[in-house]
């Protein structure tokens, strides 16, 4: 991409703070990378450590991921407990010189727990839930973190930065009211889902979450549970079973084939499944096999 001349020149003014390479970002997860990547253009190089259809909760420390890290110039956590394996890489990567950006900071969290959180709780994040990325206009608040970052290390880029991030959220804006109107017939309908991944998302769109499969978030369901929405289902009440594609999918089919309630399996990340390489697949992926089966319709596989 050509950059106006006004920047190339302020750009080169600042030489001595700029190598000229790309500034190195690795991210948690490959959403934010895609925000990164929109906002820095051919000024960044982006990597993702949770690559592919994965749990992002669970990451293996491996030796080559601290290695990724150790050449990079910032990191992207999502924070809020999620990716606490992020720390151990970061640390592990023994690079004094990385910036650590917490995309979380400027996000305006929900359920923050009122009470003390232990382990009787599961995997309940003390600090809100850390899903933030599944409302697509958090890409703002992300991209302002990020935002901060690169311009502390490409301060003569930061005019250049700055309107790439307006630019993409623009677009992400309209796409969004595009989303919204085709989930908008199916306000306040009522759907489990299989983790606690989604209240940004069903604030943004207008569903209700009203139960998991997962009796606490990270157990994975019981008999007794299973029963219980089972009966639930049974009702009539819940028009929807949505699930991450990561999970097995055995105990949301069979809940779904006993009680003719449609199953949503639905990829979370970026880059999770083929064809879904940046933010507008992913939510037009979620959005359209929910419609479709909030509709009455087959959710697309
Ligand atoms: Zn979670």
């Amino acid at each position: 991409m050509k950059k106006p001349l006004l920047t190339v020149l302020l750009a080169v003014g600042l030489a001595s703070a700029a190598s000229g390479e790309p500034i190195r970002v690795v991210t948690s997860i490959p959403d934010f990378g895609a925000i990164a990547a929109a906002i820095g253009g051919a000024d960044v190089t982006t990597e993702s450590i949770v690559k592919g259809n994965r749990d992002v909760h669970a990451v293996e420390l491996l030796p080559s991921l601290m290695m990724k890290v150790r050449k990079a110039d910032v990191y992207v956590k999502v924070g809020l407990d999620l990716d606490l394996w992020a720390q151990q890489i970061i640390d592990g990567s023994r690079n004094p010189r990385l910036l650590v950006v917490d995309a979380s900071e400027r996000i305006v969290k929900l359920e923050v727990p009122d009470f003390k959180v232990d382990a009787s709780h599961g995997d309940l994040h003390a600090h809100g839930n850390p899903h933030y990325w599944l409302d697509p206009a958090n890409a703002r608040p992300i991209g302002e973190a990020i935002l901060a970052a690169l311009a502390t290390i490409e301060p003569g880029m930061a005019t250049t930065f700055r309107a790439n991030l307006d630019g993409y959220v623009a677009r992400l804006d309209a796409a969004t009211a595009v989303w919204q109107s085709r989930l908008a017939p199916h306000a306040g309908a009522e759907v489990i889902s299989f983790h606690s991944s989604w209240p940004y998302f069903a604030r943004r769109f207008g569903i209700t979450i009203v139960e998991h499969l997962e009796p606490k978030p990270g157990v994975p369901p019981t008999p007794t549970h299973v029963a219980a929405l089972t009966e639930l289902l049974r009702t009539g009440r819940v028009k929807a079973i949505l699930m991450e594609s990561y999970f097995d999918d055995r105990v949301p089919a069979m809940l779904s084939r006993t009680t003719g309630v449609p199953l949503v399996k639905v990829p979370v990340l970026v880059g999770s499944a083929p064809g879904i390489d940046d933010q507008f697949a992913l939510f037009e992926e979620i959005t359209g096999s929910l419609a479709r089966a909030l509709a009455g319709g087959r959710p697309a596989d």
